[in-house]
């Protein structure tokens, strides 16, 4: 499997309660490389940009406002099959559907407010590191 690279953000739900090292510590146990990172306040606006592709979801108001109520730590993670494998890390969207050892598991609160978000393709990881990140900023 080809080296790859997905864009990560750990959500307000989790900042909140001080769970960056801790969910940090969950990709590099997988062996995930954390490539790039920084925390970052965003707007109304920019998590709504970030969300577009769920703006006719019934919960887009809510995440969006969600995304912006705190900080985030967006970041780069880099390993074999790195899109597919912090799918895995991450566990379902739903904690209550989540597998044992999951980040979603141990930390997330509910379906919206459930600790990550992680790319689900190589297009969607390739849109969404550019998003937030330089090329200068990917250091692997
Ligand atoms: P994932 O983050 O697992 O890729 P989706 O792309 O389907 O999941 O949804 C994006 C985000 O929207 C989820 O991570 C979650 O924060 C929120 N979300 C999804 N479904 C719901 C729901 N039914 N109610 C509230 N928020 C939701
Ligand atoms: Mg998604």
């Amino acid at each position: 499997m080809a080296i790859e690279r997905t864009l990560s953000i750990i959500k307000p739900d989790a900042t909140r309660r001080n769970l960056t090292g801790k969910i940090n510590a969950k990709f590099e146990e997988a062996g995930l490389r954390i490539v790039a990172q920084k925390r970052l306040h965003l707007s109304t606006a920019q998590a709504g940009k970030f969300y577009e592709v769920h703006k006719d979801r019934p919960f887009y108001g809510e995440l969006v406002e969600f995304m912006a109520s705190e900080p985030v730590v967006v970041q780069v993670l880099e390993g074999e099959g790195a899109i597919a494998k912090n799918r895995e890390v991450m566990g379902a969207t739903n904690p209550a559907n989540a597998d044992a050892g999951t980040i979603r598991k141990d930390f997330a609160l509910s379906v919206g407010e459930n600790s990550v978000h992680g790319s689900d393709a190589p297009e969607t990881a390739k849109e969404e590191i550019s998003f937030f990140f330089s090329g200068l900023e990917l250091v692997g």
